[in-house]
């Protein structure tokens, strides 16, 4: 789970991360207002949940209430990436000499977490790694053993020459852990960390992930959750009890278990096809979830063909073949539907199948292909 930037610095303040709070606005008025009564530069930025928003032109520093207004009026409703700008931070700006880069992830080949640093930072992480990735450094750490404590050192070291802001950078790097490891993230990060005019070390920027699969341990955490900035399918399919994440291609996929949905998309790669979901109705078999995920998958208008693949263990194939059924009474299904079903039920499932515009085939290799010889 993503939060916006305004909330991240709020968790980086109570840890002693030191940072610049401001206030999340709505309207241009309340932009200008803060401008007028902040006296001093404010900077505006964009809330949304990708990155680059500066590049984007998302972030302005502006030097007067008429330059705020300027950029609210700008950036509000400005579209990022896909992403609708329907908030922005504004604080009194900071004022930058230098910008590096520190953050905490998990590198998923190494198990191990990783601290990430550079002294090169204010740019996108990923862009430095492909020009310079020499100018990164990078300390992995056992998640299982109490940090050694020099690794801290040698990170701050590594993005600054003088000894006392190395320790202080230390010192945030600390603390970032922490919040890694009592929040559960996948990622922390400070980009830009920044040199103020006092010589002082300031986080500019703050982005945290929480591991959706620890969100239960941290109830307080799924109150900051900003719907606006969510894919509105993968909502809905999370309320049916479905787990659905959008895809670029143009055959639609409805699968149950998880390990079956990334083989079948895997095989319709390999006949040449291109997956527009994952979609895992999950193991019981309620036919009103396969209605449902008939209706999201739908809703995407680049899908030539479903296929339904479902290997019937607790998932009962009759109750599968129900849920196709009531789709295509209760709906116009414009794409052909192929259809494997195998398992629990699967003579009653054929069936009730029989006589329907369904395009059924037995083994899953040929479900697929029949599926790809529709795109
Ligand atoms: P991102 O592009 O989405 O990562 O947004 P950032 O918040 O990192 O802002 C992009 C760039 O804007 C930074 O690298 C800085 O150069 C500049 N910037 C961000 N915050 C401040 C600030 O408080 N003061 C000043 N002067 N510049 C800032
Ligand atoms: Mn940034």
């Amino acid at each position: 789970m993503k939060i916006h930037e305004y909330q991240a610095k709020e968790i980086f303040a109570q840890y002693g991360i030191p940072t610049v709070l401001g206030e999340a606005a709505r309207t241009v008025d309340e932009v200008y207002d803060y401008a007028v009564k902040a006296a001093a530069p404010i900077m505006v930025k964009a809330q949304v949940h990708v990155g680059g928003r500066g590049k984007a032109g998302g972030v302005k520093f502006c030097p007067d209430p008429e330059k705020a207004r300027e950029a609210a009026e700008k950036i509000l409703g400005m579209d990022i990436k896909g992403c609708k700008v329907s908030k922005v931070l504004i604080y009194p700006a900071i004022d930058i000499k230098r910008e590096a880069y520190l953050g905490i992830t998990i590198d998923r080949a190494a198990k191990k977490i990783v601290f990430i640093g550079t002294s090169q930072g204010g740019v996108e992480i990923e862009e430095l790694a492909r020009a310079k990735p020499d100018a990164i450094k990078k300390i992995l750490l056992d998640p299982t053993l109490p940090p050694d404590l020099s690794l801290f050192q040698e990170m701050g070291a590594a993005l600054y020459p003088e000894p006392l802001l190395a320790a202080e950078a230390a010192d945030i790097l600390a603390l970032l852990y922490v919040i890694f490891l009592e929040k559960d993230c996948t990622l922390v990060e400070i980009n830009p960390l920044v040199v103020n005019g006092e010589g002082r070390l300031i986080a500019a920027d703050a982005k945290i992930v929480f591991d959706d699969n620890a969100l239960w341990r941290h109830p307080g955490l799924s109150l900051l959750q900003d719907f606006e900035q969510e894919n509105p399918k993968e909502i809905e399919a999370k309320k049916y009890g479905l787990t659905f994440v959008d895809l670029d291609g143009n055959i639609g996929c409805i699968v149950n278990g998880a390990g079956l949905a990334m083989a079948t998309m895997d095989m319709i790669k390999a006949a040449g096809g291109q997956p527009a979901n994952f979609l895992d109705v999950g193991g019981s078999s309620n036919p009103d979830k396969v209605l449902n995920a008939i209706r999201i998958i739908l809703r995407n208008p680049k899908v030539k063909v479903i296929v339904i693949n479902i290997f019937g263990g607790i998932t009962r194939c009759d109750d599968i073949a129900a849920g196709i059924i009531k789709a295509t009474d209760s709906m116009e299904i414009p794409v052909p539907i192929c259809v494997r079903l195998t398992g629990t039920n699967e003579d009653k499932a054929r069936e009730m199948l029989k006589g329907t515009n369904l395009i059924s085939a037995d083994t899953m290799k040929n479900v697929i292909q029949k599926a790809v010889s529709f795109v």
